[in-house]
């Protein structure tokens, strides 16, 4: 399929410095940073430094090198202080994903029990 991708996405700005972030972790292929609205008392996004709008388009086109840095990026998210008891991963693609931002990210939460996968709705 055609993935298009907005280069004026908040999390494009975020990463072109024009917008503040709470900065957790840095690396080569990707940022991690603080939700802005957290559910949880550990709510950090994790996202590629490429430009990939959700994980389908991240998986099939970018390469391997920034694919390893991102999942090994995640990795050391979820091994960050708060996520001992354990952590969900979250990654929202397009309308029915209801993603918000049109940046490939997966949220990290984490910090106390989060109940079901889904509620209804
Ligand atoms: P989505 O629904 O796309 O999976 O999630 C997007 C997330 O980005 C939401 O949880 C929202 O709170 C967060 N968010 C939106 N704008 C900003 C922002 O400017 N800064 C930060 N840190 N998070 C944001």
């Amino acid at each position: 399929m055609q993935h298009d991708y907005d280069p004026e996405n908040i999390f494009a700005k975020i990463l072109r410095g024009e917008i503040p972030n709470n900065t957790v972790l840095e690396t080569e292929h990707a940022l991690a940073f603080r939700d802005i609205r957290p559910q949880a008392p550990v709510h950090i996004l994790v996202i590629p430094k490429g430009p990939y709008a959700t994980l389908d388009h991240f998986c099939t086109a970018a390469s391997d090198a920034e694919i390893a840095g991102f999942w090994r990026a995640v990795g050391q998210v979820c091994e960050g202080a708060g996520v001992e008891q354990g952590f969900r991963l979250i990654a929202n693609a397009r309308e029915h994903g209801l993603q918000e931002v049109p940046h490939f990210h997966v949220h990290v939460l984490a910090g106390r029990s989060l109940g079901p996968i889904l509620s209804a709705g």
